[in-house]
């Protein structure tokens, strides 16, 4: 729906009756993205005030939950379906929807992304990401409910894309090694 793509977040486009057969007949109505279909996490208000690049005055008092789904546009929904919103009404872009992008923040707190994780492990084989995000956190510096998208700690996505950075460095390197030997295995036949 090419309609749905402008922002939704909009109380001249919010619902005023919601469906109640939708209600009735879905029992995962609410919790789940009304586009994707998956359940969303729930989020604190307090996440939604400090991401939106709009006037706060389209918030209203109901739950407002998270869409980690890749392919998807919505990045937060309320749980009346009334309401929507993508990348593009938000002052952050977000890691969920671009994880493969190394510009794109994983900590938001102390402002780490892939691409800086990638040079680390290039330069010096491992990364201490998690160890400096640990360190702050102790030294009560972090504020994820108002930084990250996700309004809770980026701890476990970044430990995730240091293991999985770290497991495609690893792949890339053993088929450099492969192609270089075989490269060497013909130079010797051709001698
Ligand atoms: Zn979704």
């Amino acid at each position: 729906m090419a309609s749905s793509d402008r922002s939704t977040l909009d109380a001249t486009t919010c619902c005023i009756v919601p469906s109640i057969a939708n209600v009735s007949t879905n029992q995962s109505a609410g919790v789940t993205c009304p586009r994707c279909g998956v359940r969303g996490k729930r989020v604190d208000t307090q996440t939604i005030k400090a991401m939106l690049a709009l006037s706060l005055a389209v918030i209203r008092p109901v739950e407002y939950r998270f869409c980690r789904t890749v392919q998807c546009p919505i990045v937060y929904f309320s749980n009346d379906g009334c309401q929507t919103v993508t990348e593009r009404d938000l002052r952050e872009r977000v890691y969920q929807k671009h994880p493969d992008d190394d510009a794109v923040f994983v900590c938001y707190c102390f402002r780490h992304t892939l691409g800086a994780i990638r040079a680390e492990l290039r330069v010096s084989g491992v990364s201490t990401t998690v160890e400096c995000i640990n360190a702050s956190i102790v030294a009560g510096q972090c504020a994820c409910a108002i930084r990250n998208p996700q309004g809770n700690c980026c701890l476990g996505n970044v430990a995730a894309a240091v293991k999985r950075l770290a497991e495609e460095m690893k792949q890339a390197q053993v088929e450099m090694e492969s192609l270089t030997i075989g490269q060497e295995e013909r130079d010797d036949q051709s001698t």
